[in-house]
């Protein structure tokens, strides 16, 4: 999506849609992803206030409910890459609150250490940083159902490099608790949110409100190894 006309609207435009899955969490009273069709007219009607061009492509595209349902499906049991952009953000924003209402159902091993998500399989969104200095803890969290996970500190979670010099952290005076963690080895990143330094972070937030980190990474050669529910 490049239609937004600065990272403040964006943030906005998420804090609202964040409303939205969160009665879709809380509402939620099937398992099946049929649960999500009723929820399309509102999304669409969110989508109109903040990206006009979004909404009339999901009107265009997504009239019948065969058509929703396919694009859930497809989503659910396949990859995002495979998706169009535009299609991916109406069932991203409608299978994050499912996932994760799912995922609190579930039981996670604890032992887990992959970089895919124990509970849904996707890629990892983002990174948390507990506990100071080289001994803290960071954990991966899901990029569709948000359940976060044990993963080491120094190893990237694409290419499995454990090499330190090979992992740079890259940090902007703006953001002093978001950092981009890069791997040189298969050029990917993704951004970690230190809970020392902000102690009131909220990951998901953060991550989203973090735009320019995504440009200066992105300028550097980087690509980000799972794009959040607003495209980026
Ligand atoms: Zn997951
Ligand atoms: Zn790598």
């Amino acid at each position: 999506m490049d239609q937004y006309p600065s990272a403040f609207d964006l943030l906005l435009f998420y804090l609202e849609l964040a409303k939205l899955q969160k009665r879709i969490f809380e509402e939620m009273d099937s398992t099946e992803l049929t649960f999500l069709l009723r929820w399309f007219p509102e999304l669409f009607h969110l989508v109109s206030r903040f990206v006009p061009s979004l909404a009339e492509f999901g009107k265009e595209n997504l009239t019948h409910e065969s058509a929703r349902l396919d694009l859930l499906t497809e989503r659910w049991e396949g990859d995002a890459d495979q998706i169009d952009p535009r299609a991916e953000f109406f069932a991203h924003a409608l299978l994050e609150p499912f996932a994760s209402n799912l995922a609190t159902r579930g039981q996670i091993d604890p032992q887990w250490s992959q970089p895919m998500c124990p509970f849904c399989g996707s890629r990892p969104g983002l990174a948390v940083l507990r506990g100071e200095g080289d001994g803290g803890k960071r954990s991966l969290m899901c990029s569709l159902c948000a359940t976060e996970w044990n993963f080491r500190r120094i190893l990237c979670p694409h290419c499995g490099e454990e090499d330190k010099d090979k992992l740079p952290v890259y940090v902007a005076a703006a953001f002093e608790h978001v950092r981009v963690e890069a791997c040189d080895t298969c050029k990917t990143y993704l951004k970690s949110v230190d809970l020392t330094k902000n102690g009131l972070a909220d990951p998901i937030v953060d991550e989203i409100a973090t735009v320019p980190l995504n440009i200066w990474a992105e300028e550097h050669g980087y690509l980000k190894l799972a794009a959040n529910v607003m495209g980026m």
